[in-house]
């Protein structure tokens, strides 16, 4: 299975301005690719094939006065933005088929100047892992990079980009084995709820620790303020700022949270299953802000892969299952239930069940009949195949890495932190 691995790195003055220039090139060759297919389709000409903007677009556009300047960044930066392209527009086309599971994906975009993020991919002929423990990117030099985690094995394509403030990051993609854990005996179900960020089976509540609710309110007040600044004014550019600092670090510590909790709940199970939540369904309701600062599908995900490279068993049960209406005492169907109830007596044989703890219990015996039932989509269990396309580890990612000179894996000369197997 393919993993993504990320680092933060800190490139100089100098590295930031060939960085820049990379993004740049990148970014002209994916406009101008997607210029010619988009005439091409309004002209009611074919598909022009990539061989030929290869050729166009690259080769033959460094030699023009206007774009003799891509010839200063990586050859390997411009065919990947092509390849990236390339991806783009099958996920685009397999959407409209049907062929692709998931979200409706819209035809590729231009990307601007101003876009907050930018980026380029690299194969492993333009970036190599230093013995002293910088990156070297091609045409840009060795990146200094602080290694929050082991590689473990050596990675097969990088992606460098740019944050919406500032900040810049390395993404390495890394083909794994997975590691397969002893057998645990238990397995649970899980409830995502609102009141707790995840109930299990067993009764075992999960909250977000209080440094990430005290980051998400600070979050919300700059927001806030952001929002009272004058359109145009220095204040205002200096608050939108502060707010994207802001998200990052949200973001960055959620992840970290996630990452320690989905561990956790993998290595104690050898069976998780979870309700496949609606989550851009109730993204459109009031519950849309809660729903998107718990981060569920994120930390689902996780959840996902970590199951196929542990050896685990993990099922998502079917959304429209009532889980919050049976009784997971007697299995009497006690009818709907509205989100303010959180705790009820069965009808028929009184039990008093507090709503997420029934709901993930009843996650739990759902999980277990469609794996009895072999029905499940499962990832791993017994053998079944993996679904490659659904790990989400490596989202994003276009396509799969392509052979290469393998670059060496691990962290040469520095003793490192497990993030993933802890
Ligand atoms: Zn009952």
């Amino acid at each position: 299975m393919q993993l993504r691995y990320n680092y933060r790195a800190y490139p100089d003055a100098a590295q930031c301005r060939a960085l820049a220039k990379a993004f740049g090139c990148a970014r002209v060759v994916w406009n101008d690719c997607l210029r010619d297919r988009k005439e091409a389709h309004a002209a009611g000409l074919p598909y022009v094939m990539s061989a030929e903007l290869s050729r166009l677009r690259i080769t033959q556009a460094k030699r023009t006065q206007e774009r003799t300047w891509l010839a200063d960044v990586s050859a390997v930066v411009l065919q990947q933005s092509l390849r990236d392209l390339d991806t783009a527009y099958k996920n685009f086309f397999d959407s409209l088929r049907g062929k692709r599971k998931g979200r409706r994906v819209g035809p590729p975009r231009f990307k601007s100047k101003k876009d907050t993020r930018q980026s380029i991919r690299l194969t492993t002929n333009a970036f190599s892992l230093r013995n002293d423990g910088t990156v070297y990117v091609a045409k840009v030099g060795n990146l200094k990079v602080r290694w929050s985690r082991r590689l473990p094995a050596a990675p097969t394509s990088l992606t460098v980009t740019r944050d919406g403030s500032g900040r810049y990051f390395l993404s390495f993609v890394v083909d794994s084995e997975p590691g397969i854990l002893p057998e645990a005996e238990a397995d649970t179900g899980v409830d995502l709820g609102l009141s707790a960020f995840a109930v299990l089976s067993d009764g075992r509540r999960i909250d977000s620790p209080r440094f990430l609710r005290r980051a998400e309110k600070k979050l919300r007040r700059l927001g806030r303020e952001l929002s009272r600044k004058a359109k145009g004014s220095r204040n205002r550019a200096k608050a939108r700022l502060k707010v994207a600092r802001q998200h990052a670090r949200v973001a960055d510590r959620r992840r970290d949270w996630h990452h320690k909790a989905s561990t956790q709940i993998i290595r104690d199970n050898q069976a998780v299953f979870v309700e496949d939540l609606a989550v851009s369904g109730l993204g459109r309701t009031r519950l849309a802000k809660s729903v998107h600062d718990a981060g569920w599908s994120a930390f689902v995900g996780m959840l996902e892969y970590k199951a196929v490279k542990h050896g685990r068993t993990f099922a998502k049960v079917d959304r429209a299952f009532p889980s919050s209406q049976i009784c997971s005492a007697c299995g009497f169907r006690d009818g709907p239930k509205p989100l303010n109830i959180r705790q009820w007596a069965c009808g028929a044989c009184g039990t008093v069940h507090d709503r997420d703890h029934n709901a993930a219990r009843n996650v739990l015996f759902e999980g277990r009949r469609i794996v009895a039932a072999g029905r499940a989509e499962t990832l791993n269990a017994g053998g079944a195949p993996v679904r490659r396309a659904h790990v989400p580890a490596q989202r994003g990612e276009a396509g799969s890495p392509r052979k290469g000179q393998p670059t060496r894996a691990g962290i040469p000369g520095l003793q490192a932190r497990e993030h993933v197997n802890r």
